[in-house]
């Protein structure tokens, strides 16, 4: 029985003399086999949560390639046939996610076809089942027809996952470690994917490829922990290999291409026979040796990967000539280069490739020791105690070798004017263009001037003077000053509060756009934040504009010296809490500079922005709840996600400083950045910290039910409170009665009431929202004075 062999073959080891090269050439040519074409009929199928149940079709395997098979495709039997998904998220922000992008917060789908990759066990399990129930019907001829159908499909599909293919099939993963991909076109919602990859940090996703104004954009619909590592039978493997001590040699020439040898040292934690690593898709690799001997290297990506990486950034693959064994230290060396700068004109430079410029295995701390040779003309910025710095034939080679561990080490180059200043042993130095770029130069302004005729009868008219007058250019010198005096006292204020920084000297440099990025002991400010407010774009001022350029992104980015770059995190769910603690440290640098009043513009400015509909009449923040980080930036509203991790996550922390009062606050984020020094956090241990510096006898003492709401869920509350004074003086009961709209049900918060009796310190009384209008009675002596809803705006609520 045919089936019986492949079960066999499935299970033949893979033969050895193979390389990764050859095999990745046998699995970028599937073939569905005609003859393992299957009848199926109520064929249930799992990989962990996903539910599949083919009802009613027929299901063609691919031919073995080295005696495993890694295709599949079901169809359903013409229109009676049919097939189904289940596939239920176990936590209310995934159900919340999955509701926005499919109407429903549970997966149950009618599809008519599905098509299948993986390096798992599916083959073997789905004939096993087959086979155990007696002679199964086959057909050749729908064999043929279906392969002849979805050939081109599953060729395409095993494209995209070839280097996760290869990476597992020639890495000798066991099965049950390997993926699971189906590409679903479902009855109501079309096409989809569906994916298990229990090497994965969320081992279960749905979602889809999709594009708004002809912009890809890979939608997560969900995407969660499978049933066995949320239960702890299961955990997480450790990466196959950890990678230290990066010693980069990088050279510039005249055309600023940069060429570039990475070594590193390899540490396996088991049997390596091949490696996956991450590098700018501008970025060519050339050899790779291990221990000095060339090693192979393959380089492959898809669309749909990269999008889903959401990095520029593309996977090759390393194979060792021998396998590495856990135990001895390995030598790995990178040849690299590739064109990762960028002319903005004027002298101006960028560099394109910031976080991936070279090898990369995780953003995992690592000690780093880099020199540069480029023409000695430019500055080129990098962070570390210096250890060499010579000029020799019009060329300057720089070493520099940061004092503690980084996740990664970036650079900027120029020709700069640049500001100093010290603040004990912390230092900041800004560096600036001495020109802006040419985006930012103004065109001369054009007079035309029609002067009047001498003769004023005259009825030749007189020819127009046209005259140009050039504009005087913007200065990026105006803010060098000012910008090296703000950073330093951030800079101070934040270590005084959260220990010391990634470094003690802090670079800062410009770069072309509306951003900033902040990475350990360099920064890159936009080069707006350089210019006087009248000399920036007519599109990039107003209030929101100024505050953003002016105030908050240096002080941000300088935050990042520690969020992000101190600790850090690893889950995207988590991500969102080190842009929330960046935003929000800048409001407190904000606040010591000018005062609280310009905190609670920023916060009211931060609320409209998250109010403020779509396109579909939908608030900004209803995207989506904002752990869902990076991921809220889908085809729905690919901005909103801006206003969510930032805005939002602003509003979080300063609501939580309410709960917490202000020193426990500042003493709860001391802690939290001195307690994980260079160590990966999640929001769950931030929530735990958090709860521990409430007031004794809070509500909500762990706060649970704030992270629930404010965290997991999506909603912003419209408040009014109503007052009824009964009773007689000295025995008055005050009822305060408050009310809850425009959010879901469930949807709760503590908003503060806060009561003024003469004579008397205002009471503070603390009232939980919930679906119904909550009541709440206390007596007092005499008439208050006044009865006030949050008036700090230590809740982000609209009040009535
Ligand atoms: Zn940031």
């Amino acid at each position: 029985m045919k089936w019986l062999w492949l079960l066999a073959a499935a299970a033949l080891p893979l033969g050895a003399e193979e390389s990764a090269r050859e095999l990745a050439d046998a699995l970028r040519q599937p073939r569905l086999d005609p003859g393992a074409c299957y009848r199926v009929r109520d064929l249930a199928f799992s990989r962990e949560d996903l539910r599949f149940y083919f009802t009613d079709g027929w299901l063609i395997f691919g031919a073995p390639v080295n005696g495993r098979i890694h295709t599949a495709v079901f169809e359903r039997d013409g229109e009676s046939g049919d097939a189904e998904v289940l596939l239920m998220p176990p936590s209310k922000g995934e159900r919340l996610s999955l509701a926005k992008f499919t109407g429903s917060p549970n997966l149950n789908e009618h599809f008519h076809h599905a098509v299948m990759v993986f390096s798992d066990d599916t083959a073997i399990q789905l004939l096993k089942t087959i086979g155990e129930r007696g002679e199964p019907k086959t057909s050749a001829e729908m064999g043929h027809l279906l392969e002849n159908k979805w050939r081109e499909t599953v060729s395409n599909l095993t494209t995209s996952f070839l280097t996760k293919l290869v990476h597992h099939v020639y890495g000798g993963l066991p099965v049950e470690r390997g993926f699971f991909y189906a590409g679903v076109n479902g009855r109501t919602l079309g096409n989809f994917d569906l994916y298990h990859d229990p090497s994965a940090n969320d081992q279960i996703y749905a979602g889809r490829l999709a594009y708004r104004d002809n912009v890809p954009y890979y939608d997560i619909w969900t995407t969660f922990r499978s049933r066995p590592f949320r239960t702890g039978q299961k955990k997480t493997e450790p990466l196959p290999f950890a990678m230290d001590n990066i010693r980069i040699e990088a050279a510039l020439d005249e055309n600023l291409q940069l060429r570039a040898a990475t070594r590193a040292t390899l540490v396996p934690t088991r049997k390596v026979s091949i490696m996956a690593f991450e590098i700018s898709s501008r970025m060519k690799v050339g050899a790779v040796r291990v221990n000095g001997e060339e090693a192979e290297v393959l380089e492959r990506e898809s669309l749909r990967a990269n999008l889903l990486r959401g990095t520029g950034s593309a996977i090759f693959l390393v194979a060792p000539p021998r396998p590495l064994e856990p135990g001895p230290v390995y030598e790995i060396e990178f040849e690299h280069e590739g064109s990762v700068i960028q002319k903005a004109g004027e002298n101006v430079y960028f560099v394109g490739a910031r976080t991936d410029w070279y090898p990369k295995a995780g953003f995992v701390f690592a000690r780093h020791d880099i020199t540069f040779t480029y023409p000695a003309q430019l500055q080129l910025l990098f962070a570390g105690d210096l250890k060499e710095d010579k000029t020799e034939d019009g060329l300057r080679t720089t070493r520099r070798v940061p004092a503690g561990p980084i996740r990664l080490a970036g650079f900027n180059l120029g020709h700069y004017e640049s500001a100093r200043v010290n603040k004990g042993p912390l230092s900041v130095e800004v560096f600036a263009n001495r020109r802006a770029e040419q985006a930012l130069q103004r065109p001369p302004e054009i007079f035309v001037h029609t002067p009047p005729s001498p003769f004023p009868r005259s009825r030749i008219p007189r020819r127009p003077d046209v005259f140009t007058v050039p504009t005087v250019p913007p200065n990026p010198l105006a803010r060098l000053q000012a910008l090296a005096g703000e950073i330093a006292s951030a800079y101070e204020m934040f270590s005084q509060d959260y220990g010391p920084p990634a470094m003690p000297h802090l670079l800062v440099s410009p770069i072309p756009g509306r951003f900033g990025q902040g990475f350990p002991g360099l920064l890159y400010i936009s080069t707006l934040a350089y210019l006087d407010t009248k000399d920036r774009p007519a599109s990039t001022v107003g209030r929101q504009n100024n505050l953003f350029f002016d105030e908050m992104l240096h002080a941000h980015e300088a935050a990042h010296q520690w969020w992000g770059n101190v600790v850090t995190t690893v889950a995207q769910q988590d991500d969102w809490l080190m842009e929330a603690l960046a935003n929000y440290s800048a409001l407190l640098a904000l606040e010591k500079k000018k005062g609280p009043q310009d905190v609670q513009d920023v916060l009211a400015e931060y609320k409209r922005m998250l109010l403020a509909k779509d396109e579909e009449g939908r608030t900004v923040e209803s995207a989506g709840p904002i752990r869902l980080g990076l991921r809220l930036q889908s085809s729905h509203n690919p901005s909103a996600w801006r206003n969510i991790v930032y805005d939002k996550g602003a509003w979080i922390l300063h609501m939580l400083r309410a709960r917490l009062g202000d020193s426990n606050f500042r003493g709860m984020l001391g802690e939290f950045a001195r307690s994980h020094r260079f160590q990966t956090v999640t929001a769950e241990q931030f929530r735990q910290l958090a709860a521990s510096y409430l007031p004794k006898d809070s509500p909500d003492p762990k706060l649970e039910g704030f992270f629930e709401s404010w965290v997991e869920g999506t909603g912003i509350p419209s408040l009014s409170l109503s007052q009824k004074l009964t009773g007689k003086a000295p025995a008055l009961r005050l009822q305060l009665t408050l009310r809850q709209t425009g959010v879901e049900e469930n949807f709760s918060a503590l908003v503060p009431v806060v009561v003024e009796i003469a004579r008397q310190k205002p009471r503070v009384v603390w009232m939980q929202t919930g679906p119904e209008p909550v009541t709440h009675t206390i007596p007092v002596r005499t008439r208050p004075l006044k009865v006030a809803l949050d008036p700090d705006n230590t809740v982000l609520a609209e009040k009535n």
